[in-house]
């Protein structure tokens, strides 16, 4: 039977602004989609934690035996600097500053997204789609939504009509905003643009001479609006109404908004049944900018190189760090903080590694059976990672006081507990024990160096002096010494 069955999973829908139970709208599948990157520069460490924050639920999704769909974006075109239509594309900007080609722009940050994301052991989504993949499907949306009186044509761009939308619709549901402070809130002046009214949204825009990303539609050579990728993509692989949509809180409004309009507006149906959102990461309490220096990339984690740190810290462990967090909890990153989620990582990984070595019972003097179900509940209330963790640790102090002899545990509850352990550490949380890679690698090393050095005697007995020269030499570069004593040659590594 599958998991799903006994457990009662809440999930919380930021549109009630409640944890409400989950029902999947097919019994046993689910679709998912989260809003992703637009690729053109280097992933943010901001960004880094709300996909591993949705990394989370869709490996929880997948442990409670669900079968999961998980559809996520790469914007690679229509994502203009400003959130109100204006602007130069930011793709086709970096292009023109680098002297490159919009898509190669594309390719080389949608690599870094990738090749970060895997050293933080996401898992891929299903389908991963991207804008100009999906031209053809956005221009039929656009002329649905024209049909259904939604949205009308200036000059050879499409607006969608916000303020009719919201005279039986409710634009603002998600985000908690009306019409009239929105109208009140409007910094842009009328007869800037061609909009009817400012809060109007772009779906087509005409292109100017100059920009260069653009594909003929039936009212210009243009592009896309931004929003309209998100409607179109998550309907085409998940139907016009799916389960699960989540992004950055950064993205309720407008994007989201936006997106409900579109499609309400061009189906008819409520697109989305739960919304989720990530909160932010901040940076010793501020902001990260780039511009004031308090910003951290994620590699420089794994380097230790950035001013802000000590160290260099395994992703695994910022990848714990994180997730000792709640997803809908600020989360603020320093070395400090860092440093503490190091100790943790590692007490948790020692005590797995030892697990095998505990002494069994004849019975336990723990019910793992209700220690297993807590770890479950802590999941079950809305993806509480920072509680499953601190109920991992209760087991940590019980196998601990087993170790010291003050409790007892049985040869079936001892796999209990280690399957379960396992399952929430590894498949779960995702977390991966660097120490025993680093273990492996140190072994390999060292055989290597002690192959050179036994190389480099045999050189040295033929009076190749030229040869055992070249091998202390290249492992010096490498930092690799060689000391010659008594009892033979060992080494350091710097
Ligand atoms: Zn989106």
């Amino acid at each position: 039977m599958a998991l799903y069955k006994e457990q009662s999973l809440k999930i919380y829908n930021s549109m009630s602004g409640e944890k409400e139970i989950f029902t999947p709208i097919n019994e046993g599948n689910i679709g998912m989609y989260v809003c992703g990157p637009t690729v053109y520069s280097n992933v943010h460490l901001g960004n880094c934690r709300t996909f591993i924050s949705f990394d989370l639920v869709f490996r929880y999704l997948k442990h409670l035996g669900f079968k999961v769909r998980y559809v996520r974006n790469i914007t690679d075109a229509g994502h203009l600097e400003n959130d109100a239509d204006s602007g130069e594309d930011r793709i086709a900007k970096k292009a023109r500053l680098e002297q490159i080609e919009p898509m190669e722009v594309v390719q080389r940050y949608t690599v870094d997204f990738h090749n970060t994301l895997q050293k933080f052991n996401n898992l891929p989504p299903s389908i991963e789609p991207t804008a100009t993949g999906h031209i053809v499907e956005q221009i039929e949306t656009i002329k649905k939504i024209l049909e259904k009186g939604f949205a009308y044509e200036v000059n050879g761009s499409v607006y969608f009509d916000v303020l009719k939308f919201d005279k039986d619709h409710n634009y603002g549901k998600l985000s908690g905003r009306t019409i009239e402070d929105m109208i009140a809130n409007t910094r842009e002046l009328s007869g800037q643009s061609d909009k009817k009214n400012p809060q109007d949204f772009a779906l087509w825009k005409k292109a100017e001479p100059q920009h260069i990303m653009r594909w003929p539609s039936p009212w210009s050579d243009g592009f896309p609006g931004w929003h309209l990728e998100c409607t179109v993509m998550s309907t085409k692989y998940l139907g016009e109404s799916f389960d699960i949509h989540g992004g950055g809180m950064d993205l309720k409004f407008p994007h989201h908004e936006c997106e409900i309009a579109q499609g309400e507006a061009a189906t008819g149906k409520t697109p989305v049944n739960y919304w989720m959102h990530a909160n932010m990461l901040t940076l010793n309490g501020q902001k990260m900018a780039k511009s004031t220096g308090n910003n951290i990339l994620p590699n420089e984690i794994f380097t230790g190189n950035n001013p802000n740190l000590s160290k260099a810290y395994s992703p695994s462990v910022a990848r714990f760090f994180m997730l000792q967090a709640h997803y809908r909890s600020i989360l603020d990153f320093s070395n400090d903080a860092l440093m503490a989620s190091e100790k943790g990582f590692n007490r948790l990984m020692d005590t797995l590694r030892n697990i095998d070595q505990l002494p069994v019972s004849n019975t336990s003097s723990f019910s793992v059976d209700e220690w297993q179900q807590r770890c479950y509940n802590a999941m079950n209330d809305d993806f509480n990672s920072p509680i499953l963790i601190a109920t991992l640790f209760d087991a940590v102090k019980y196998i601990n006081a087993i170790k010291e002899g003050d409790e007892k545990i049985s040869q079936q509850d001892l796999e209990l507990l280690k399957n379960t352990m396992h399952d929430f550490i590894f498949e779960v949380l995702g977390l991966v024990d660097s120490t025993i890679v680093n273990e492996d690698r140190t072994q390999k090393l060292s055989g290597t160096i002690e192959l050179l050095i036994k190389l480099r005697a045999e050189a040295r007995n033929n009076k190749d002096f030229a040869t055992s020269d070249q091998i202390r030499d290249q492992l010096l570069s490498l930092g690799i010494q060689l000391k010659d004593g008594k009892e033979g040659t060992t080494f350091s590594v710097e």
